[in-house]
């Protein structure tokens, strides 16, 4: 039986763990090929064996570091040698940091621009040609409601999350005469390890036990919970699907109500 994603091939960055597996399994239920990539290999391997592949659908995992825009190139070239077409990138990878502003260095706001911003454009920019060329395919970015608002104590996360956002909709704007969307997703709290390391992190640098930290981080969840990688997945799944071809330069929370 023929399922939506038959014959798409997606590259999603960040896929070993968290919201990028979650990805990786929803694209998969629903029948595409894909490229998983991050930087340890080991990762990779254990999800791509436990996928639920449809029976012609494949995948390829490659161990890189999206700062390296040479690798991101390759790695773009490598999945269409391999695949022959791209027609989903979700750039997923990313990292948190929480510090005071005034404990900030240059190289801390460099470091997560690095990953956060500028993996998401050598993937872009990688794609885009082909994409471009075929009138076909859909961009995702993941960002976050960090990027549509101002946080304490995350100035140098936040930054990078409303470069992604602008990105967005500036590539956006320039790629819909081929018929290429692009779109940015805003999850709130999402129950991965990188959240683990947010209530670390930010309750020390807010001087609160990690208990009152979460506390005051559920309140302001109108649904009064974390949000699941799954709930991250179904929008990603959503936006690079048929009944998303008209909607592009958007980014769309998906965060329990936080940002109305
Ligand atoms: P996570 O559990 O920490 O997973 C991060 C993924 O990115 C891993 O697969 C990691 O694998 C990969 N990665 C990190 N740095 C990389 C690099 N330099 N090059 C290649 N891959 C890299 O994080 P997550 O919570 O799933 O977050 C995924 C995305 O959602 C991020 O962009 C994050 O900012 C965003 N987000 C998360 C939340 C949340 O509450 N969790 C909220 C809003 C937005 P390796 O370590 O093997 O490289």
């Amino acid at each position: 039986m023929s399922a939506p994603f038959n014959n798409s091939v997606a590259v999603i960055t960040g896929a070993s763990r968290g919201i990028g597996a979650a990805i990786a399994r929803a694209f998969a239920q629903e029948g595409a090929s894909l490229c998983l990539i991050a930087r340890h290999q080991a990762g990779l391997d254990e999800l791509a064996a436990q996928l639920p592949l449809h029976s012609q659908a494949r995948v390829m995992t490659l161990a890189l570091d999206v700062t390296d825009r040479e690798a991101c190139f390759h790695a773009v070239d490598d999945t269409l040698r391999h695949f022959g077409h791209i027609d989903t990138l979700v750039n997923n990878a990313g990292i948190y940091q929480s510090k005071t502003f005034l404990n900030y260095t240059a190289s801390d706001f460099q470091g997560m621009l690095d990953v956060n911003f500028f993996g998401v454009l050598h993937f872009m920019q990688a794609c885009l040609p082909h994409m471009q060329a075929r009138h076909k395919g859909s961009i995702i970015n993941v960002a976050s409601t960090a990027g549509k608002w101002g946080s304490r104590n995350q100035s140098a996360y936040n930054v990078s999350k409303h470069a992604v956002v602008g990105l967005t909709r500036c590539v956006a704007l320039e790629a819909s005469p081929y018929q290429v969307t692009v779109n940015a997703i805003c999850p709130g709290f999402v129950e991965t390890d990188m959240l683990d390391e947010l209530r670390a992190q930010a309750s020390m640098s807010a001087g609160t036990s990690a208990e009152d930290f979460e506390k005051a981080a559920l309140a302001r969840v109108p649904l009064g919970r974390m949000m699941r990688p799954e709930e991250i997945a179904s929008m990603a799944v959503f936006l690079a699907s048929k009944n998303a071809t008209g909607m592009t330069g958007q980014s769309i929370h998906m965060d329990g109500g936080m940002v109305l």
